[in-house]
């Protein structure tokens, strides 16, 4: 695939992934196509070296193992570390609010430190996961669910109402984010989203015994600029680092290490989740690799001295409009290869020795490399690899592509960058 291409496969892969859960299964089914078989958590694991393999957990968080063909004692674990969520609008129990006897509004949520004035006048569909009754009261059945058409809106205010609106809108998610879902008129007056969620699932809104669902905007993205260098669409923060991941998988010729995609759920809200990065879920994966091989305790912790983990997740670019926002010297554009994340309080795992493998990989692959660091008096957010280094002591460094419009319903970044960040974690795997 040439760049353009590979930017178009992102942006059906984002598509298609309207919510963590549905990242997650889409990663598994890539999976699947490279010939990776999925274990489960609760089962014996029989693995063997060669073999590749997957596990998920919670279905929004999935971690994938091609087996080395030697220790990683002695080749240490390859990572490349990602999230599967991103900021969105969540749909609260009971939801149904009637308005004025005509309109209905749903109660929402929202989730993350999304740029919510950008959820407005968009028209807005549904995705998530249901549970419904099975045989077993502790194991009730999961049912992923995408409505895929426009069924809500949350409209914004007309100008000759609120004449400051352009001065900002200070927006209270209680007020002005609940989305306009029906008409009185048109439904029989209850359970209004259970029913449309069931009749999509083809089965009685009754049998749902909870949800967790959220909205996402039903326009796709697509390529943007006067020669397609760009791409805009929700959720490139992280699906973008996922896809990256996934595809970098293909055509490698090592067989000697173990390498792990380790894609957690929760990364907005903090990671302090069962499957968020702050939980012990990477490090007792990597535990069962190295028992289900037979090697010993001694063997798991010279495997992770010498293990090296990417959290890759999306990094700023500078803004046209607003340059003085940026460090000084440091400037990532777009289009300008990936970009090393480094602050001195470590809210960025970087240090200068892990920054180095990044920039070799780089510079081995020939691609070229680029470093942000905030502006001394903003303080910036953090990601991944610290939060996860806490549980497992690896060597790691937080890189990402360098975006605009972070955590906006839609964000914007470079077709040439994605292709040339697979090229630098297959020049990663290849060592
Ligand atoms: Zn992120």
């Amino acid at each position: 695939m040439n760049n353009i291409e590979i930017a178009n496969d992102l942006i059906d892969f984002i598509y298609s992934s309207p919510s963590a859960f549905h990242a997650t299964e889409n990663s598994a089914q890539n999976l699947n196509t490279l010939a990776y078989s999925e274990l489960k958590m609760e089962d014996k694991w029989t693995i063997e070296k060669g073999g590749k393999y997957y596990v998920r957990y919670n279905s929004s968080a999935i971690f994938s193992f091609e087996i080395g063909t030697e220790a990683p004692s002695e080749t240490g674990f390859k990572i490349i570390a990602a999230h599967t969520d991103s900021p969105t609008i969540k749909i609260k129990p009971n939801p149904e609010i009637y308005h004025n006897k005509n309109d209905i509004k749903l109660n929402i949520e929202t989730y993350g430190g999304g740029i919510w004035m950008t959820w407005l006048d968009r028209p807005l569909s549904i995705a998530g996961r249901v549970f419904v009754k099975s045989q077993n009261v502790l194991e009730p059945k999961e049912i992923l669910v995408n409505i895929k058409k426009p069924v809500a809106l949350i409209p914004n205010m007309a100008i000759h109402l609120n004449r400051t609106i352009n001065e900002g809108l200070k927006i209270n998610p209680q007020k002005h984010l609940l989305p306009l879902f029906a008409q009185y008129s048109t439904v029989s007056g209850e359970n209004e989203l259970l029913k449309l969620v069931a009749s999509e699932l083809g089965i009685d809104y009754t049998e749902i015994l909870d949800f967790e669902l959220n909205f996402y905007e039903t326009e796709k993205g697509s390529l943007v600029g006067a020669n397609n260098e760009f791409i805009s669409t929700g959720r490139l923060d992280n699906i973008g680092m996922m896809h990256a991941g996934l595809l970098s998988l293909n055509g490698i010729n090592d067989k000697k290490s173990t390498k792990i995609l380790a894609f957690f759920d929760n990364e907005e809200i903090g990671s302090e989740t069962k499957q968020g990065a702050h939980s012990p879920i990477l490090r007792i994966i990597l535990e069962r690799i190295n028992t289900a091989l037979n090697y010993s305790q001694e063997d798991y912790y010279r495997a992770i001295a010498r293990s090296f983990m990417i959290s890759a997740d999306m990094a700023h670019a500078i803004h046209p409009n607003s340059p003085e926002m940026h460090d000084p010297v440091n400037q990532p554009v777009l289009n300008g290869g990936p970009v090393i994340k480094i602050n001195a309080n470590q809210k960025y795992t970087t240090d200068a020795q892990s920054g180095s493998v990044f920039e070799g990989l780089c510079q081995k692959a020939e691609v070229a490399v680029q470093r942000f660091v905030n502006r001394s008096d903003i303080k910036g957010g953090g990601t991944l690899g610290s939060i996860a280094t806490v549980q497992i002591p690896i060597r790691a460094v937080d890189i990402g592509n360098p975006m605009l419009a972070m955590h906006s319903i839609r964000e914007f970044a470079g077709v040439n960058d994605h292709a040339n960040l697979i090229k630098v974690f297959k020049q990663f795997w290849e060592e």
